[in-house]
């Protein structure tokens, strides 16, 4: 989730993947399609970070009045519909609050209505979504054919400075928390603020232990790159990046680091790649570099939200960059298989929390293209099925196995 509303500008469906016009080239891609779509068949997607629940509540529809997403919706990226093409199997369902709740003394509040609004969602939709605390009941669920949801907390300021406030969000469903959003917390250092701590504070290293005795998942995307090193030093259980991408090649400080990445090999743990254009594509981190610190001056400067969206909507305006393909996604999970190993690298799409996705990767229907793009590129099934969601359901049981129960 960026650190504002953003208006969406949803491509409708995904652009094939077609390379070349002539007939030959055409039947090979047709053929890569068919293994990729056979591989999702067996396989489904489990992705850590999509916006929905925050996305409803920007569009003041906590109650899926206006949106009835059983039925394609043009302005979001995701619908029933666009999941099931997309063969979603599981999905962690983010319960974003912004920052700035933690000023007005909002923020737990505000997430115990997103906690809600993801309960909802699945009682809501009983067909297609059930709820899912445990590995198994990812796989129980998605044998039943539906979509396995979880529930992930983006930011430690939604605990409150409180270890209670945490385990009551464990005890509500949430398995993973994001350990800050935009800004420093007094116990953790936050890529795009000044850095405070230098990492963790001794209350900070509480937090992730006492998650890792929780068994809830460790999230270091949006953290300083000390504060992931601080928390691989320390951690007991394996982590997630649950939406963050390579460092290496698109230089935004939200991106994860080579030294890093070794790291978290060490550690066991996931990197689920975020598709945002602005963290993907280089000239796209280039100028998305200040963006939360542009969203915290313009918010200041314009108290009043519709001024503070029109003036946003300029400065992006007056910052262009390129979208980026399928290809320049798949660039950073190559280089996150180089660095860190085939078993470390997932998806983490950040699907409505972005304003811009890169061509052929419109919504969440256009996994697939994914899988295609790694079939083209002579990655093996074996892989491509780790990347998919082998790999996250490893690390949702490994942290399960540190657990005290
Ligand atoms: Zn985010």
């Amino acid at each position: 989730m960026l650190a504002s509303p953003t208006r969406l500008i949803a491509g409708w469906l995904c652009g094939l993947v077609l390379s070349s016009f002539t007939l030959q080239a055409h039947s090979e891609t047709a053929d890569l399609a068919e293994q990729a779509r056979a591989i999702h068949r067996e396989a489904p997607v489990f992705d850590g970070h999509n916006d929905l629940p925050w996305k409803l509540r920007e569009k003041t529809d906590l109650f899926f009045k206006k949106y009835d997403i059983t039925r394609p919706q043009s302005d979001l990226h995701t619908d029933i519909p666009r999941l099931r093409k997309g063969g979603v199997g599981a999905q962690f369902w983010s319960a974003y609050v912004p920052a700035d709740s933690a000023r007005s003394g909002t923020a737990v509040k505000l997430t115990l209505e997103q906690i809600d609004v993801i309960h909802r969602l699945v009682r809501s939709y009983p067909d297609t979504f059930a709820m899912a605390y445990t590995a198994d009941d990812v796989a129980r669920i998605r044998k039943e054919g539906k979509i396995a949801s979880l529930i992930g907390i983006e930011g430690g300021h939604s605990i409150d400075n409180s270890l209670g406030v945490l385990r009551m969000l464990y005890a509500l469903g949430a398995r993973y928390l994001t350990l800050t959003h935009s800004e420093n917390l007094d116990w953790a250092d936050s890529a795009t603020d000044k850095p405070r701590h230098g990492g963790l504070t001794p209350f900070g290293e509480k937090v992730v232990l006492e998650m890792n005795r929780l068994g809830m998942l460790v999230d270091i995307s949006h953290v300083s790159a000390d504060t992931m090193r601080h928390v691989l030093r320390i951690a007991k259980a394996p982590v997630i990046a649950s939406h963050s991408s390579a460092f290496a090649l698109a230089q935004h400080p939200r991106n994860v680091p080579d030294d890093v990445l070794r790291l978290v090999t060490k550690n066991g743990g996931v990197i689920m790649v975020n598709f945002y254009s602005g963290f993907v594509v280089p000239e796209g981190a280039r100028a998305m570099k200040e963006i939360f610190q542009v969203g915290r001056e313009l918010k200041k400067k314009y108290p009043n939200e519709r001024d503070f969206q029109e003036a946003y909507a300029a400065w992006k305006k007056a910052n262009p960059f390129p979208r980026g393909n399928v290809g320049t996604v798949v660039d950073h999970i190559e280089h996150i298989i180089k660095t860190a190993g085939i078993d470390h690298v997932g998806l983490g799409s950040d699907f409505d929390g972005i304003s811009t996705a890169p061509e052929q990767l419109d919504d969440v229907s256009c996994y697939p293209n994914i899988t295609q793009e790694m079939l083209k590129r002579g990655h093996k099934r074996d892989a491509i099925l780790k990347v998919l969601g082998g790999n996250a359901v490893r690390v949702l049981r490994a942290a399960e196995a540190v657990a005290e129960r």
